[in-house]
C-alpha cells in the first residue's frame, strides 16, 4: 500500500498527525510545511494519485529564479496531511513544530515525476509561476528551482 512507509514510522496514538488513507479526488493541491525538527527544513508536497508526493527541502523552495535547492524525496504522505500543522511530540518521528508555509494549486506542464524531470506551475500565496523538479543520479535527491 502506498502509505505503508508513512504509517510504519508513526505512532498514531501519540502523534497528532493524520493516519490517513489513499484518496483519489482529482485535485491538484500543494503544500509547503515549515518543519522545525532537529534540523529546520521545509516539506514540499504535491497531491498526485491519491497521496502527497513529498520532499524535504533543507533551504526551502525558492521564491525567485536563480536558486537551485536540494529536495530529498521522502515517503508519500496521506492527502489529509495537506492541512496538518501542530507539534509532533518529543521522541516521535519528526518531533517538532509543523506550520503551513504556503499552499495552493499545482499543475504539470511538461515531463513527469516518474520520468525524473517535471516542469510544473504553482499558484500559492508565496510560490507562484513555473518551477522544475529534476532527479539527480542518487534517486532520493532532486533539485527544485523556479524558471
Ligand atoms: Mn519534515
Amino acid at each position: 500500500m502506498a502509505l505503508e512507509k508513512y504509517q510504519a514510522k508513526r505512532k498514531f496514538s501519540i502523534t497528532p498527525e493524520p493516519k490517513g488513507e489513499v484518496k483519489k479526488r482529482g485535485l491538484s493541491r500543494f503544500v509547503v510545511q515549515k518543519h522545525q525538527a532537529r534540523n529546520l527544513h521545509y516539506d514540499f508536497r504535491l497531491e498526485q494519485e491519491g497521496v502527497l508526493k513529498s520532499w524535504a527541502v533543507p533551504k526551502g523552495v525558492p521564491e525567485r529564479a536563480g536558486l537551485k535547492r536540494l529536495a530529498v524525496a521522502v515517503e508519500d504522505h496521506p492527502v489529509a496531511y495537506i492541512n496538518f500543522s501542530g507539534i509532533i511530540p518529543q521522541g516521535e518521528y519528526g518531533a517538532g513544530a509543523v506550520e503551513i508555509w504556503d499552499k495552493g494549486k499545482w499543475q504539470a506542464l511538461d515531463g513527469g515525476l516518474e520520468r525524473g524531470s517535471m516542469k510544473f506551475s504553482l499558484a500559492g500565496k508565496k510560490l507562484k509561476g513555473e518551477f522544475v523538479l529534476v532527479r539527480l543520479k542518487d534517486k532520493k535527491n532532486w533539485l527544485i528551482y523556479k524558471k
